[in-house]
């Protein structure tokens, strides 16, 4: 499959990795929107939070502690932000589930 999340998970393109296990990694955004910005991913292909059924959505869970724990051991204490983007509208550019987590300043209080 032709999906640039699957070929980081699987080595083929290189990443700057923060934590990896089973079922997710999590590595540095390529092109960083904050000071700190980092993507944790499934290792399964999910095209995007709009296909999250009653079957798959353990690995939601899962991501959201793995969120906190690393927010947590990189100084994220003051706060952060945890943003998914979905299809077209919200100008998902990768259609592989990801999780950005920004932080590390004072982040903007438009959303959009
Ligand atoms: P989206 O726009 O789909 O919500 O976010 C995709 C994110 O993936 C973007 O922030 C983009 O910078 C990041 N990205 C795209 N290609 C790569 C890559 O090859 N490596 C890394 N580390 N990040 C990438
Ligand atoms: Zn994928």
């Amino acid at each position: 499959m032709d999906c640039i999340f699957c070929k980081i998970i699987a080595g083929d393109i290189p990443s700057r990795k923060l934590y990896e296990d089973d079922r997710v990694l999590a590595f540095y955004d390529i092109s960083p929107m904050a000071k700190t910005h980092f993507l944790v991913v499934p290792k399964q292909h999910i095209a995007s939070a709009q296909e999250i059924t009653p079957d798959n959505s353990g690995i939601i869970a899962h991501i959201f502690e793995v969120i906190a724990r690393l927010a947590a051991e990189r100084g994220l204490a003051d706060g952060y932000r945890v943003v998914t983007n979905v299809g077209d509208n919200g100008c998902q550019s990768v259609k592989h589930l990801h999780f950005h987590v920004l932080g590390g300043e004072k982040l903007s209080e438009k959303l959009a």
